[in-house]
């Protein structure tokens, strides 16, 4: 059965709309620092303005030139910080190589980072404390999960894929001593062995490595949900994700499809942590 994650993105961007409508003055405002010309993250920085343009979130754009000193980086995240306009504040990834990007994370305010990529809300995240901003992809995994009646708790979640923005912090999420969490969780990697046996044995097999089509149908246990994060461009401008989703259905009992699957579900939580981050500052 399909995931559509576009669907029940559009059910909570719905909600959103709702309640930002119901503001009155002033409305929740997101910043988003962009650094350099990627094309990638160009077209990224366009759906999350649009985005919130479609649920009354104003946004700003900041564009800095590729060159750009780390010190003038920071100095532009600390004017956002202090802007009372601005509820959430998010730096595009990649950066320039130059550009360190745990100091710039850093520097955001806490509780403006919708990203949740601070070193604080990171720790809250991991001690299971209420009132962290969660990141948006993994945050958007769980909300899926939940809204479409997967059960986790006690089931063992194998995520392929140890990034700082997926992997991990899913595994911290999922990993909780709580209700919708309490998973079994495994992360695999580039140096794990025997991958295969490990995947055939995830009740919930969460694929964030960037390796087209790298998951086959030999690697699924019939049943299991699949969870595509990967988001892969073909030379024709095609976008695939890390899943054979072809074969792979066949044996799945829930998988997401590229596109329409984990993308507008990460573009739904920006949306939700904005108005969080709204409603907390006021
Ligand atoms: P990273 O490149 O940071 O991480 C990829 C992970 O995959 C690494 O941990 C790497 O292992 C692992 N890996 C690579 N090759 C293999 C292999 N052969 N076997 C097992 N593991 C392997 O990627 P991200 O986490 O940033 O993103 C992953 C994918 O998700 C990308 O396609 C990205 O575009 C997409 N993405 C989609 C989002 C969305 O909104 N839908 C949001 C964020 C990302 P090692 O650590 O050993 O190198």
């Amino acid at each position: 059965m399909l995931l559509n994650g576009k669907a029940i993105a559009q059910e909570i961007q719905a909600e959103i709309a709702g309640q930002v409508h119901q503001i009155t003055g002033r409305k929740p405002g997101l910043a988003v620092v962009l650094v350099g010309h990627n094309p990638a993250s160009q077209a990224y920085v366009r759906s999350k303005k649009k985005a919130c343009a479609l649920v009354g979130i104003q946004s700003l754009v900041i564009e800095l030139p590729a060159s750009i000193a780390l010190s003038d980086v920071i100095y532009e995240i600390e004017k956002l910080n202090q802007n009372p306009s601005i509820d959430a504040i998010l730096v595009q990834l990649p950066l320039p190589p130059h550009l360190d990007e745990s100091q710039i994370t850093a520097a955001i305010d806490p509780n403006k980072d919708v990203d949740g990529f601070h070193p604080i809300n990171v720790g809250k995240m991991l001690l299971g404390e209420e009132g962290a901003f969660l990141p948006c992809t993994p945050l958007g995994i769980h909300v899926l999960l939940q809204k479409s009646s997967i059960p986790i708790e006690g089931q063992h979640v194998v995520i392929i894929g140890r990034s700082n923005i997926v992997g991990k912090p899913l595994a911290a999420i999922l990993m909780q001593k709580k209700r919708h969490c309490n998973a079994t969780v495994t992360i695999a990697h580039s140096q794990t062995k025997n991958l295969a046996v490990l995947t055939r044995s995830a009740d919930i097999l969460v694929a964030a490595i960037g390796r087209p089509h790298f998951i086959k149908k030999e690697m699924i246990q019939p049943g299991a949900t699949v969870i595509d994060v990967g988001i892969n461009r073909l030379p024709d401008g095609r976008l695939i994700g890390d899943v054979d989703f072809e074969s792979v259905s066949e044996v799945a009992g829930h998988i997401t499809p590229v596109p329409g699957g984990i993308g507008p579900m990460t573009i739904a939580m920006l949306l939700q942590n904005t108005l969080r981050g709204y409603n907390d500052q006021k």
